[in-house]
């Protein structure tokens, strides 16, 4: 049987089987629309056919394993035949600790082979035949994520510590297909490791009764079990990733922000920070939608983690360390405007994070001084760019650390990666701002936004945007900034 029609045939069993039709009528949305703010439900269709996934896990808080199956819809749009198709298995990276295993692989209802490669964090499966361009198939992976067990006073980014279950990237994640290939990149443990396009997510969660189940998305139905757990019903999209994280501790404060609902999670202790946190959080959003262009979705979750006095960044929701709502307060308001502003620069506008870390870093820290700017003063915008870019950069020149910006998070070491990444990389956009003024600036960013929002920019891509909006020869400052080093 030819994929397109058994795909027909799956969907018309789908339906069959009263399973929410894409085409609902007006009143019952399908599922992943209603993550989406009404304005923009209709992003969707203009998307064509992204990829769908269907993810069931199940947690067993006990063993600390992860159980899941995901059927993932996927339309070959590379305008090439594909050979094979790639997952990525961020669990396996030594800074995650995980261990994912897949234990069967089906594509189309037929079991088939897969393997393991770039040390077993990305699952190769060949298609034969090969996968010709609009056509489409439906692949299944059943998989089991062993879950590291932290200790309490160490930053972990996936796993349990201080009662806290961090679950980013717990499914296989789709690769990034280009001109050139696969993505299958390995970044250091230093820099972020996920690069991915946008997909719709239908997810049920299954865990005990008493953890708060956070995600990425909405939300939309929870139901209890005869044994003492509940599956909880979300869907989100289009989104890079989808996140979860739980915990039996959670305590929620909730405010709104155009529209959308912003939930702060935290520890009971942490009460005072958790409420300012939300505020923060909040006002980013707010100060970001006037700035560059609204956020979409119609929920954002603030969350408590154990990533010491550090931040992380996911489609809907973020991580906010322990530290910052306890001893590092001072740090606070910053970093959650930091991990706010990732909501345009690297969710909604994507780049590839492991080669080109800098432009969704050095953007993200330079919108910051957006958020200065409107919500307290000129005068604390500007002192963010003394303290927060210049000085660090010109400490990192003092001690010869100095490095070309546009270079693969693998070219820097854990000295630099900070000082050339995200401080060089915002006084790039600095010098570009005080090229070409405020209003211009945020032209350039909206248009950034508008023409690339759930796509994936380049270097290259954002340098010709901002010449064409701003009329300006703009190379003198990006050889400057971004191509040299001194
Ligand atoms: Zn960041």
């Amino acid at each position: 049987m030819k994929r397109a029609t058994l795909a027909l045939a799956l969907i018309l069993l789908l339906l069959a089987s009263c399973i929410e039709p894409e085409q609902a009528a007006e009143d019952r949305p399908a599922p992943y629309k209603q993550s989406l703010l009404p304005a923009f439900q209709r992003d969707i269709a203009s998307l064509g056919e992204i990829p769908r996934y269907h993810i069931a896990v199940s947690l067993d808080a006990d063993a600390l394993t992860l159980n899941g199956r995901q059927q993932v819809s996927y339309t070959n749009e590379e305008g090439s035949k594909l050979g094979e198709i790639y997952f990525r298995l961020y669990p396996n990276l030594p800074q995650f600790g995980g261990q994912m295993e897949v234990q069967r692989a089906a594509i189309d209802g037929r079991d088939t082979p897969f393997s393991y490669e770039a040390g077993n964090t990305a699952l190769k499966l060949p298609l034969t035949p090969s996968l010709l361009p609009d056509e489409s198939l439906q692949i299944e992976l059943d998989f089991t994520v062993q879950i590291p067990h932290a200790a309490d006073d160490e930053s972990h980014l996936f796993g349990l510590s201080q009662g806290i279950l961090s679950l980013p990237n717990f499914y296989p994640l789709l690769a990034v297909h280009e001109a050139a290939g696969w993505h299958l990149d390995v970044a250091p443990e230093f820099s972020d490791a996920v690069f991915s396009e946008v997909a719709l997510y239908e997810v049920r969660i299954t865990a005990p009764l008493d953890m708060v189940v956070i995600t990425s998305g909405l939300a939309l139905e929870a139901q209890p079990n005869p044994d003492s757990t509940q599956t909880v019903y979300c869907a989100g999209g289009p989104m890079r990733d989808f996140s979860l994280i739980m915990s039996r501790e959670f305590q929620l404060a909730s405010t709104t922000a155009y529209g959308t609902t912003v939930n702060s999670y935290y520890l009971p202790s942490d009460k005072s920070g958790g409420q300012a946190v939300l505020q923060h959080a909040a006002a980013a959003l707010r100060a970001y939608s006037d700035a560059f262009g609204p956020y979409p979705f119609a929920e954002f979750d603030v969350v408590e983690a154990p990533l010491g006095k550090k931040g992380m960044e996911y489609p809907g929701l973020i991580l906010i360390g322990t530290d910052l709502y306890r001893t590092r307060a001072e740090g606070r308001e910053f970093l959650v405007v930091h991990e706010v502003g990732h909501q345009w620069w690297y969710s909604m506008v994507g780049s590839d994070a492991v080669n080109h870390p800098w432009l969704d870093e050095g953007l993200t820290e330079y919108s910051t001084y957006f958020y200065y700017l409107m919500i307290h003063s000129r005068a604390a915008a500007d002192e963010l760019v003394e303290r927060r870019w210049l000085i660090p950069y010109q400490v990192a020149v003092n001690k010869g650390l100095d490095a070309i910006t546009d270079q693969p998070s693998a070219a820097f070491s854990e000295e630099n990666y900070e000082y050339i990444v995200y401080a060089k990389g915002a006084l790039f956009f600095h010098a570009l701002h005080q090229t070409v003024g405020d209003q211009i600036y945020q032209d350039i960013m909206r248009n950034y936004l508008q023409q690339y929002r759930y796509g994936i920019a380049t270097p290259a891509d954002f340098l010709r945007l901002a010449e064409t909006v701003s009329g300006q020869e703009l190379d003198p400052i990006y050889r400057e900034w971004v191509l040299t080093a001194r």
